[in-house]
């Protein structure tokens, strides 16, 4: 296997030990490029979890107590490890989830760098506030860690998720146990053995790679925990908001979406077709803000569709370890059978695939989860257009004016994230303010940075990873009173 890699680490983390699984389970862990085993993991079951957050909770009155500035040094070194070592985590996270070397090494590792390092600069400049309360009293409010928080991460960018998890977790004083997903462990656990290496305390971290109904399901009903991180499926997000009923946990959940792309008639169409090919295509389309569903203005439709289905039969579809690679396979083989299914469902609707919809011909490929990029040409309430593919697939359909493109861009549950393409200024932030979405992009696509708030609305989740909407959310208000010089009448005179 073409992997320069050390090893791969494989054991759970806890308590700052690399450890085996309770039960003795092991997780398989496949290169999607040819469904070859790469290694196999230790696989957390409850008990597992169980100890993780025993570890957390131990650590946790120490590292709240660390100054802010240590704790974000400590975040700051880890950036800079991550730097250090990323042509491994560029390899690792290719053949485990099949992102082409291009984007791991160019998006990827640099975008999990500068999170951590953010967050890390960050630790120490979230402040608390004074509130003008009556005169003669005090009224300041702190902002304090939650304490063991958990955490879940989908298998579509998970070292990156994994920076937007603990980041803000850790700089705001709080100790986690995290859960990758079981097809996609390897990067994370790299991280816990470069944060053991830069010194982070035993404890403050803890990873246990799992099942997703067993260890997560765990952490969800975990009573220990008091708040959980949660990406990926609107379908298992809603499982977790009943288990964190138990003992009222504070969720955050940034769930599925189905992105609208809009192109307006006076867009400039080359910036639009490359811009909107990156918004699908980038990532086998696995992206929860995923420009899914292409919404053409009619005059421009036909020029538009004729640019955008050349340039994606051109994409290079190969080995994501090869250089020359622009799309990789799909992260597994049940989610390439799912997205093909989608084909058949498009074309039982009465859609037209206009490119793609199948497996490419190359034989280099046929062991791999590969899939052509797809164009499917269908109706608003069709299901590809309102149902969450996932994968290299984008419905098309057209409008006539502006009424029209607001009722079928909000016309479905999800609402993360869409994007317009426009040159008329008033129009464009008109059109921005009614998309119902977390996020919204004008004239570029799929812009995420550590400030800016990620996540969505409606069945797309709530609650905002990164900037100061982060450190909220791994913090709680403490509202603290001082009387300073304040007579009181008594209310029972004796
Ligand atoms: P998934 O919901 O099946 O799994 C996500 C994680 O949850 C995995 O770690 C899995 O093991 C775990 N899990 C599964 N069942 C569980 C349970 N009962 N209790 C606790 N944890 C459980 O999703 P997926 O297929 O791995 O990821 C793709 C989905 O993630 C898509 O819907 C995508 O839109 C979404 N996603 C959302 C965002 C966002 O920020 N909004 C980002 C990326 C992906």
């Amino acid at each position: 296997m073409n992997v320069q890699t050390k090893s791969f680490q494989n054991k759970l983390f806890i308590g700052g030990e690399f450890v085996d699984g309770d039960a003795g389970g092991t997780i398989e862990v496949l290169n999607p490029h040819d469904n070859s085993p790469i290694t196999e993991v230790a696989e957390a079951r409850e008990a597992d979890v169980d100890r993780a957050v025993t570890a957390a909770a131990e650590a946790f009155p120490a590292w709240r107590r660390m100054a802010a500035m240590d704790r974000g040094r400590l975040l700051l070194k880890l950036a800079d490890a991550v730097e250090a070592n990323a042509d491994e985590l560029t390899r690792l996270e290719s053949i485990d989830t099949g992102h082409p070397l291009r984007d791991t090494r160019f998006l990827d590792v640099p975008r999990t760098a500068v999170t951590y390092r953010y967050f890390g600069g960050m630790a120490d400049k979230f402040e608390g506030s004074v509130v003008p309360v009556e005169e003669g009293f005090l009224n300041y409010l702190l902002r304090e860690p939650v304490g063991v928080v958990g955490q879940i991460v989908p298998w579509n960018f998970p070292l990156m998720f994994t920076s937007w998890k603990m980041g803000p977790a850790l700089a705001a004083g709080n100790c986690v146990v995290l859960k990758p997903a079981e097809l996609t462990p390897l990067s994370t656990l790299r991280i816990a053995e470069l944060m053991r290496e830069v010194g982070f305390p035993p404890g403050v971290v803890n990873i246990v790679p799992g099942y997703g109904p067993i260890a997560g399901q765990r952490l969800a009903d975990h009573p220990d925990i008091h708040k959980l991180a949660f990406t990926g499926s609107t379908a298992v997000g809603r499982k977790i908001v009943e288990s964190s009923a138990g003992n009222l946990k504070k969720l955050q959940l940034e769930l599925g979406g189905k992105g609208a792309n809009i192109i307006f008639e006076d867009a400039n169409i080359p910036a639009a077709v490359g811009g909107s090919a990156f918004a699908i295509f980038h990532n086998q389309g696995q992206a929860c803000i995923a420009g899914s569903r292409l919404i053409l203005h009619e005059a421009i439709a036909d020029e538009f569709l004729d640019k955008f289905i050349g340039l994606a039969k051109s994409i290079r579809l190969g080995d994501p370890l090869d250089e020359n690679t622009e799309m990789g396979p799909l992260t597994s083989k049940m989610h390439q059978e799912r997205v093909l299914k989608y084909c058949e469902v498009a074309k039982e609707e009465g859609g037209e695939i206009l490119t793609g919809g199948k497996l490419p011909d190359d034989p280099a490929l046929e062991k791999g989860c590969y899939i052509e990029p797809t164009v499917v040409r269908a109706k608003p309430s069709d299901r590809v257009c309102q149902e969450e593919v996932f994968g290299p697939f984008v419905s098309v359909t057209t409008f006539r004016d502006e009424e029209e493109v607001m009722e079928i861009a909000n016309g479905t549950e999800y609402g993360l994230a869409g994007g317009l393409w426009t040159r008329d200024l008033q129009r464009a932030h008109r059109v921005a303010a009614q998309l119902i979405s977390g996020m919204v992009w004008i004239n570029c696509y799929k812009r995420v940075n550590p400030g800016s708030p990620f996540g969505g609305v409606r069945s797309s989740g709530y609650g905002r990873e990164m900037g100061f909407d982060a450190m909220r959310e791994y913090t709680q208000t403490k509202s603290v009173w001082v009387n300073v010089d304040a007579q009181i009448p008594p209310y029972y005179k004796r």
